[in-house]
Formats: structure tokens, C-alpha cells, sequence
């Protein structure tokens, strides 16, 4: 069974000098100096002892945060342990001899096709039932009466939806994304890893829906990545039981700190955010003018089409070039590169070297 298995793939973390990496979507920011204070100051004698084990400072501030109580937040070591956390709380794994579709549907986890790439590994890993739907070409959120005609499972245990969505960067609706949660019978996950650079948030659905939960991360946004602190927002029965199956320990004590200190600080973070997103409307708009295809992006990356060239050689020129972006070698999505939002200085070279490989590639 785990011979069949294929692991998670994440994006490239070479160590080459000069390169400019816009291929993982991470903050080109350092943690504030606030953090990095925070982080240094914990690390002293403290470290031989065991952190808080239920991370309750972190989840009191994040309540505080969010205008809800401590028991709707739990704090994963990133935001990819709750995910898998989830998988085995909320879904059964295929069992021979299953057959009703009620059945099924309790062994069912699904999620849109092209969105995050670990959830069907998560699935496999679980032994669950795979439901994967096909977004359209244009990668909007379907209504719930074409998702009516299509092969989405209202009554699945659990979904994932990305939202904003990656690879794509398309924002959702949080009046869309109401009406498919007030659809749905199973557990629900809103995945907002990169609801900062976005212009609306569904928080409040989890308020409103019991079966609804929204997962949050301080890795991208909040240039956390390297200290592994994700959460998730719901209805105190669905977190109470992904409390009793995680890990006693399962958040860092370092990781923990440097969250605090982050919602501490968070005026930073919104300066930067603003910051990003201009970068995104000036990288949209100089793509548009080569007469690439950009979509409207909510995120700190955008997903672009090249016209004279395919995505995959303005993916390798660029490499050549010490830059690197994001290609999904997979039907829909090979025609485009995902793009992370880095410097001021980082994309001006990335336009500059794209502007250059358009050219030289330009039929005569
Ligand atoms: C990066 C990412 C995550 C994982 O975040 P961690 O908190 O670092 O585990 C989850 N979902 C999506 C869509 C992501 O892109």
C-alpha cells in the first residue's frame, strides 16, 4: 500500500547565489524586526522545556484577532498538518463491501482540479475516495446548478476549496462560496493561504455554517514559512475533534512566538500586503502589453499565458537566467506560469528578462 504511494512534490529550494525565486510563493519580506526580536529572545534556556501543549496563548490572540472564541481556532504545525489532521477526522477510508452511495460519499474527499496539489495526495495517503471536479477554462468558481450537472458529491465528507485558488490566483466570491457551503451536508474547507492579498474573506462562513471551517497560514503572507504555524477557524465540535487526534506537542515553542509577536505587529504586515498587490496590478499590466493573457489575481502570484512562445521554454529561459517561476506539466494548466510577486528589483528583472526572451523568440 505505501510502496503505491507518490509524495508531496514542493517547488524548488535551490541553494544558487543570485537566484531570484518566484516559484513558492513566499513573502520576498523578512519577518518584522518585532518577530525576529521575539524569536531570538525565546531561544534561550526555555528551549529544554516542552512548549504549551494546546498552543492556548497563540489561539486566545488569534480569537482575539478573528472576533471568535479560543475554541474555534486550532494551531497546526502549519497549516498542511491540520489538512491531513482533517482527512482522518472527517472522512472514512474505502472499505471492501461499501457500496450505497451514502457509503461513498463518507469515504469521499473532493476538491476543484487545478488547486492545491496536496490534497489528493492527502486522500491516497487517507485511503479515501478521490472526487476531483474540473474547474472551467476560465477557473471560476462553478454555481452549485452547473456543480448540480457535474461529478461534485454535495453530501462528500470532507472538501477543500482554495480560495483565492491556486494555481490560478482567481478570487471567490464570499457570496458564492455561502451559497455552495449552504449545499454542501459534509465538512467544508476554505483553504485562505492567500486571503491577505485578496479583497474580501469568508470569515464569517464558518460563523454561520457548523460544517464550515476556514484554514489560515502564517507561512506565506506573514513570512513565516521556515517556523511551520497554520490554524483553523470552526465550530467548536469540528475543532475539539482534530484537538483529541493531533500530536501532544504539535506546535513549536519558537513557531508559537513568533505568531504572537506577528499579530502583535500586524501594521507591518498590511504596509507590505499593499505593497505586494500594487506589485501585481504593474507585473499584470506589463505582461498584458507583450499580449499575454494574465488572470485577475487575489493572491501574491499571478498566472500568466505567453503568446510566441509556450509557458514551458519561457519557464526554462527564464531558469536559464537564474529566475525561477512555477510550471505544472498537467492538462489546463501547461499552457501557464505561476508567478510569485517578488521585489520591486526582482521584477523589474523578470520583466526585463521576459521582455527579452519574447523578443528573441519572435518569428522573423
Ligand atoms: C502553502 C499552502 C498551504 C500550506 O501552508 P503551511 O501553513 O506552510 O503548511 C496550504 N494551502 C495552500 C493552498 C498553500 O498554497
Amino acid at each position: 500500500m505505501v510502496r503505491k504511494l507518490h509524495g508531496y512534490v514542493p517547488g524548488e529550494q535551490p541553494k544558487v547565489r543570485g537566484l531570484i525565486k518566484l516559484n513558492t510563493n513566499e513573502n520576498p519580506a523578512p519577518p518584522s524586526p518585532k518577530v525576529i526580536r521575539a524569536i531570538r529572545s525565546a531561544a534561550d534556556e526555555r528551549l529544554r522545556r516542552y512548549p504549551d501543549p494546546a498552543a492556548r496563548p497563540l489561539c486566545e490572540a488569534l480569537a482575539k484577532f478573528h472576533g471568535c472564541k479560543p475554541e474555534n481556532i486550532i494551531v497546526g504545525n502549519g497549516s498542511d498538518e491540520l489538512l491531513a489532521l482533517a482527512t482522518r477526522a472527517f472522512a472514512e477510508p474505502r472499505q471492501a463491501g461499501a457500496t450505497t452511495r451514502r457509503q461513498i460519499a463518507k469515504q469521499t474527499i473532493q476538491y476543484f482540479t487545478p488547486s492545491y496539489s496536496l490534497y489528493p495526495i492527502l486522500a491516497d495517503i487517507h485511503g479515501a475516495w478521490r472526487n476531483e471536479v474540473k474547474l472551467p477554462a476560465s477557473f471560476e468558481l462553478p454555481t452549485n446548478e452547473v456543480l448540480q450537472k457535474s461529478n461534485w458529491n454535495f453530501s462528500a465528507a470532507l472538501s477543500y476549496i482554495t480560495t483565492p485558488n491556486a494555481p490560478s490566483g482567481r478570487g471567490y466570491a464570499t457570496s458564492a462560496l455561502a451559497k455552495l457551503c449552504a449545499a454542501q451536508s459534509g465538512v467544508t474547507i476554505l483553504d485562505e493561504a492567500y486571503v491577505d492579498f485578496a479583497d474580501e474573506n469568508a470569515l464569517r462562513l464558518p460563523k454561520r455554517f457548523p460544517h464550515v471551517i476556514v484554514s489560515r497560514t502564517f507561512s506565506k503572507a506573514y513570512s513565516l514559512c521556515f517556523q511551520r504555524i497554520g490554524y483553523f477557524v470552526g465550530h467548536p465540535v469540528l475543532i475539539g475533534a482534530l484537538d483529541r487526534i493531533r500530536d501532544s506537542y504539535n506546535v513549536n515553542g519558537l513557531g508559537q512566538a513568533a505568531a504572537l509577536a506577528t499579530l502583535s505587529d500586524i501594521g507591518h504586515y498590511r504596509k507590505q500586503f499593499e505593497h505586494i498587490v500594487q506589485l501585481r496590478t504593474k507585473t499584470t499590466g506589463a505582461l498584458e502589453a507583450l499580449g499575454f493573457e494574465v488572470l485577475p489575481s487575489q493572491a501574491n502570484f499571478i498566472f500568466a499565458r505567453p503568446t510566441g512562445i509556450t509557458a514551458a521554454e519561457w519557464f526554462q529561459q527564464l531558469r536559464e537566467r537564474k529566475i525561477l517561476t512555477r510550471w505544472f506539466d498537467a492538462p489546463k494548466v501547461r499552457g501557464w506560469l505561476r508567478i510569485t510577486i517578488g521585489t520591486e528589483t526582482e521584477m523589474r528583472k523578470f520583466l526585463s528578462a521576459t521582455r527579452a526572451i519574447h523578443r528573441a523568440n519572435r518569428p522573423a
